[in-house]
């Protein structure tokens, strides 16, 4: 029987079951929590795990699920902007770590003490956009109009010098023990990103920052911390690793790769190698997650007529682009079920509220699974959903404990029941 569980953890983690696999799309805060989680469920072996952006509520339960639970896993999803960094964190994290800091040192020294730390967030994601788009611009004119070198090109077809610079070996993205990370390594990795923490609180003590702009970027360093020890994981225990790169979807509108009739991005294209890094990109604009290109991923029904539902993990995603995202870029897959089951997107934020026109206007939401999320979420617009099409892990208005929210799929043809285990949500 098909299932779909949002685990009781604190943030994002969806456990999936169908067609006989086993699938895993975020892990939640808390690597003990998630294996605890699992573990109640009977999961040893994971299929697929999915990581759809580098945010803490999302990623920070993977950094080190295998080494702590005895969980196999087949397969790991990972952004495709992540391996762009990959070998420069993997191989010299303290370069990663000056990089950031020096950033800090040139871009905020004025930022006024008394501003308002979201004003500065939003500053900071804004001035990252608007660097990405650039660089992503630029380097479509440069596609169409600039024919490469025959170097260049080698570089883009696989053969990265610069790009596999451990050993010899070649990091295609293809299986986890192509990249031997030693365990001295991760220990030289956690020092590095210590003393990256140890220069941000230096900066504050002499007042040189504020403590907003302190924490921002420390959690910058937590998140390069994060990728990495979720990369190491997986090559350490030779999990292959398949990348799907917003980037390339940005610039053609069309995703493409995952296992079709299983499970296909809708805003990303596999990659057959990792991108090389960008260059002239500093490390805060290739690492810092920025909600618009979370990865959305679908499990799909084939069966419209039986009204089988496919399964939409939009994650943090907005569904859309531009000014408050308004402009939808979802664009469902033919012959694919539009009846659906959907997880919040941003565990119901409002600032994720283009989302749920642009997804009404191509499917038919049958139920939607929030989980994760602060006492500020969800939003009023999630809120006037009708509450029987709603099920939620917690709901923080009517202060619930944190419950699975389970949903367990009959088949039968026509119509496509199903039944619900959790807290109906009354958020
Ligand atoms: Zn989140
Ligand atoms: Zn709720």
């Amino acid at each position: 029987m098909d299932q779909l569980i949002a685990l009781p953890v604190s943030g994002d983690a969806f456990l999936l079951r169908r067609a006989d696999r086993v699938i895993l799309v975020d892990g939640g805060r808390s690597s003990a929590v998630l294996s605890r989680e699992l573990t109640k469920y009977g999961v040893d072996r994971l299929d697929v795990v999915i990581c759809t952006h580098a945010d803490h509520d999302h990623a920070g339960g993977l950094v080190d699920l295998l080494d702590r639970s005895g969980i196999t896993v087949r397969e790991f999803w990972l952004p495709g902007a992540w391996a762009e960094s990959l070998p420069m964190l993997l191989q010299k994290p303290v370069v990663v770590v000056d990089d950031l800091i020096q950033t800090l040192d040139k871009k905020v020294p004025y930022f006024p003490f008394d501003a308002d730390p979201d004003e500065f967030e939003e500053r900071m994601l804004s001035y990252v956009r608007s660097q990405r788009t650039e660089y992503r611009n630029a380097e479509r004119l440069a596609d169409r109009y600039a024919p490469r070198s025959a170097d260049e090109q080698g570089n883009r077809d696989g053969n990265q010098e610069h790009f596999v610079p451990i050993d010899g070996q070649k990091y295609a993205g293809q299986g986890g023990d192509k990249l031997p990370v030693s365990r001295s390594g991760g220990d030289a990795a956690a020092k590095a990103f210590r003393n990256g923490r140890g220069r941000i609180r230096y900066r504050v003590a002499k007042k040189k920052i504020s403590k907003p702009v302190a924490s921002f970027w420390s959690g910058m360093i937590d998140t390069a911390e994060r990728i990495h020890q979720i990369a190491a994981q997986a090559m350490r225990h030779g999990v292959k690793v398949r990348w799907f790169d917003f980037g390339e979807f940005a610039k053609t509108g069309h995703s493409g790769g995952g296992d079709r009739g299983f499970l296909i991005p809708l805003n990303a294209v596999e990659l057959a190698t990792p991108p090389p890094p960008p260059v002239g990109l500093s490390f805060l604009v290739r690492l810092t997650p920025l909600n618009e290109e979370c990865l959305v991923f679908l499990s799909p029904s084939c069966k419209p007529h039986w009204r089988e539902p496919s399964i939409l993990f939009t994650g943090d995603s907005p569904l859309g682009q531009g000014k408050n995202y308004s402009v939808s870029w979802l664009r469902w897959p033919m012959g694919v079920s539009r009846d659906v089951i959907a997880t919040a997107p941003h565990h119901g934020a409002e600032t994720n509220l283009a989302a749920y026109s642009h997804l009404n206007s191509q499917a038919r939401v049958m139920l939607w699974v929030r989980s994760g999320g602060n006492a500020g979420h969800p939003g009023p617009t999630y809120r006037d959903i009708d509450p029987s099409l709603r099920i939620c892990t917690n709901c923080p208005h009517a202060k619930k404990p944190r419950q699975a929210a389970e949903i367990h799929l009959l088949k039968r043809p026509i119509w496509y029941p199903m039944r619900t285990h959790g807290h109906s949500c009354s958020c």
